[in-house]
């Protein structure tokens, strides 16, 4: 077999063959290969007039129908499917050859593998890709890390075959060894906390507002032309909007309330404990979906009193909506923030250069939260790169500046009427705790010197005391 493939892809599961596809209808030869050859034999078979593919039905034919260097891509199942195939192909590859891992690896993962294969001279990539099945064909958003030297022959590659948003495409080398997987994890935290936000909006417009699925999908139609337009607020309308064929009601009564999860979200919220980041939106919202589906607890609990809920007049319900639009919008900025804040920790703890513009920029178009509200972020990102939060952003002050009354008014409804609004709550306590001039943690500095000696610092000068609180007479020490 000649060496002619630009790019190998083995892994021919759902994404696996729509991402081979996508390169081969851009132009590169593809050599193809899975784990039991039927799904290379159907691929080739099914879409080989798309492109140049060259099918290959060993591990041995694969590498040897790849040009130098090697470009090799899984896209199998992460932890031990994905070692099990690095296993398999890494001592058939050479010095400069690249495995690029594009299934959706613990970043953790990625730095081990990246480690160990640099002792070989492999270049190891981790790339995170967004976009499910469609995307994968169509135009993902990119996000890959690894050595600069392999984004060099890569980049363009994945440029060519991703998502593009004003011309410009999806895809941008994230930073060194896991930092693409990384980015990818929190930007599914992003996504849980942005879906969470929207299912609290419509359950409020419900309950409160008293409008039905098909008129909630109406008012998000509408809000989908403002500024929180986005793939989610889109596709939220079709699901509200959509009918059940069996009981001829509402599609969204028929779903049992129990929401899954693949463990993206739980690893943000694992990842965010270990560097101190307080994504507390992205939490509340992963937990949100663990409380959803403990059923013996919510037995338990089912009954027990709340408030009131009195549904609102048609008037009232409108100016509502747009109070609701305002807890929304503001929340959502907050969640994204946390998720910027929580990449730029992990940059610091991994020593990754992250460009925090290019992320918002390749998350324009391809991914689940695309939204138009990026492309400022971007520009905020871009005019000012060591920007701390968002919210230093004269405009996105102003805009929570101004939403801040109804987002208020929001959540203390909720909690008036026994309405669970976790995620609007936490990103407005998020708020008021980062924009507090003195928190209670005073207090709890005070608690832990009294039982565990451990200390606190005073704010009339430096240093860390102790107080002897059995002994009154004894002055505080130096610690
Ligand atoms: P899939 O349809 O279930 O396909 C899995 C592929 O992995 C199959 O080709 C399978 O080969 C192969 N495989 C599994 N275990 C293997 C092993 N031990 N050795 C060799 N090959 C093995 O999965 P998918 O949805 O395409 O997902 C692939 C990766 O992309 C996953 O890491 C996933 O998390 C990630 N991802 C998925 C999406 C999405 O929307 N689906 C989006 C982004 C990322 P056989 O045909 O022989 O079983």
């Amino acid at each position: 077999m000649s060496a002619s493939a630009s790019i190998g892809v083995t892994g021919l599961g759902v994404m696996g063959r729509n991402l081979a596809r996508n390169f081969a209808r851009h132009g590169y030869t593809v050599a193809v290969h899975n784990r039991s050859a039927g799904r290379t034999r159907a691929l080739v078979q099914e879409f080989g007039h798309e492109g140049e593919f060259v099918a290959a039905e060993t591990a041995a034919e694969f590498v040897a129908a790849l040009e130098r260097p090697r470009r090799l891509m899984l896209m199998v199942q992460a932890g031990e499917a994905t070692d099990a195939v690095i296993e398999e192909f890494a001592p058939l590859l050479e010095p400069g050859d690249m495995i690029i891992d594009g299934g959706n690896a613990h970043f953790a993962d990625t730095r081990r593998r990246e480690a160990a294969l640099r002792e070989q001279g492999i270049h190891f990539v981790g790339v995170g890709v967004s976009g499910g099945e469609e995307g994968a064909l169509h135009g993902p958003s990119v996000m890959p890390g690894g050595s600069v030297e392999s984004y060099a022959v890569l980049g363009p590659m994945f440029e060519a075959i991703s998502a593009k948003v004003d011309g410009e495409p999806c895809a941008t080398h994230i930073g060194a060894d896991g930092a693409g997987h990384f980015v990818k994890m929190v930007h599914n935290g992003i996504e849980y906390a942005d879906m969470q936000l929207i299912a609290e909006a419509y359950d409020l417009l419900r309950q409160v507002g008293g409008y039905g699925p098909a008129e909630i999908a109406d008012i998000f139609r509408e809000w989908n032309q403002g500024r929180l337009g986005s793939y989610l607020i889109e596709i939220t309308a079709e699901v509200l909007g959509h009918t059940d064929a069996v009981t001829g009601g509402p599609f969204v009564d028929v779903v049992v309330d129990r929401a899954g999860q693949k463990g993206t979200g739980r690893w943000t919220v694992q990842t965010a404990l270990d560097l101190a980041a307080p994504v507390t939106a992205i939490s509340q919202a992963t937990f949100a979906r663990a409380a959803s589906g403990q059923t013996a607890l919510r037995a338990a609990y089912r009954g027990l009193p709340g408030g009131t809920t009195p549904v609102l007049s048609r008037t009232e319900a409108a100016r509502f909506a747009s109070q609701v639009e305002n807890a929304l919008y503001a929340s959502k900025v907050i969640a994204y923030d946390q998720g910027w804040s929580m990449i730029q920790d992990a940059a610091k703890e991994y020593g990754w250069d992250i460009d925090l513009a290019a992320v918002a920029r390749i998350w324009r178009g391809g991914c689940i939260i695309r939204a138009s509200f990026l492309d400022r972020i971007r520009a905020a990102y871009a005019q000012d790169p060591a920007l701390v939060s968002l919210l230093t952003e004269k405009d996105f002050a102003q805009e929570i500046t101004d939403a801040q009354v109804p987002w208020r008014e929001i959540v203390a409804m909720a909690a008036r009427r026994g309405i669970p609004v976790p995620a609007f709550s936490a990103a407005l306590s998020y708020y008021d705790t980062l924009r507090a001039e003195r928190l209670p943690a005073a207090l709890l500095q005070g608690q832990r010197d009294f039982f565990g000696a451990h200390t606190y610092g005073r704010v009339d000068k430096p240093g860390m005391f102790h107080t002897h609180w059995a002994d009154a007479d004894r002055p505080e020490t130096d610690a």
